[in-house]
């Protein structure tokens, strides 16, 4: 459902995607894993329209979106959620999941989304009245996950979810995403934890200074010798 191809971004001065190209198929989870500045959160930026690509293409469901706007890639169904502090922190969580509606029109649409969001996430649910700022940060990013998911994602475009949580928690996170993910969305998962995420990624890519260099299934990845010496703190 999507295919990137020998895609480019330059920064000024600064080549940051090198020609990589990498695709998610319908119902899967791929893992997008790399070091500080390898360029994983420039790819998303490059897929959701944030950041416009000097070369190479996005295609998702056959309709070729390089460099298209930001809105009207969300509103295809490709949605990027931000990365977990991003929330609203002085709105309620109701109100925070409300804005994830703020394109679809239709009322009992995003009730029904809401109601989906609560019911994989119990603890946002208790806490529907409660303020963004004053949940935990397992809690604020589950909320951030929760609000895009209310946009109605076909693809969620997910930025290093676990980043600042305990391991438990990461592991909650974790186990939401391929909720998410069993209940029909694909996930391209951006992620510095790369045991976390190769858990739950049926497939994944490294990536090193802008270009792609390793892929595989995310069993494949886990016993790659390259990848357990460089992602996953040695043998
Ligand atoms: P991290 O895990 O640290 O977030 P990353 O893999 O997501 O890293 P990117 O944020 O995509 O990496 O950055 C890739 C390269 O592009 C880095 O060298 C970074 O300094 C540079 N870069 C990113 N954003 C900009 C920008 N707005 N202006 C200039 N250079 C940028």
């Amino acid at each position: 459902m999507l295919e990137i191809s020998g895609l480019d971004v330059h920064y000024d001065g600064v080549h940051a995607l090198r020609g990589l190209s990498l695709t998610v198929g319908k119902g899967e989870i791929v893992a997008l894993l790399g070091n500080n500045g390898a360029g994983k959160t420039t790819t998303l930026s490059a897929v959701s329209g944030l950041v416009r690509p000097s070369g190479g293409t996005v295609v998702f469901e056959g309709e070729d979106i390089t460099g298209s706007a930001a809105h009207k890639i969300t509103g295809r169904g490709l949605v990027h959620a931000p990365e977990g502090r991003r929330i609203f922190s002085t709105l309620t969580v109701h109100d925070n999941l409300l804005l994830g509606g703020y394109l679809v029109r239709d009322q009992a649409e995003i009730r029904r989304r809401i109601d989906h969001v609560y019911g994989l996430l119990p603890r946002l649910a208790e806490r529907r009245a409660q303020q963004g700022g004053t949940l935990s940060g397992g809690e604020q990013q589950m909320l951030a996950i929760g609000r895009a998911m209310v946009t109605g994602p076909r693809l969620l475009l997910l930025d290093e979810p676990s980043m600042g949580l305990a391991p438990l928690v990461v592991a909650q996170v974790m186990e939401l995403i391929a909720d998410i993910n069993a209940s029909g969305t694909a996930v391209l998962l951006v992620e510095q934890n790369a045991s976390a995420a190769l858990k739950i990624a049926h497939r994944g890519y490294v990536l090193e200074n802008g270009v792609g260099t390793l892929s595989g299934s995310g069993d494949e990845l886990r016993s790659d010798p390259r990848v357990v010496e460089a992602y996953l703190g040695g043998a």
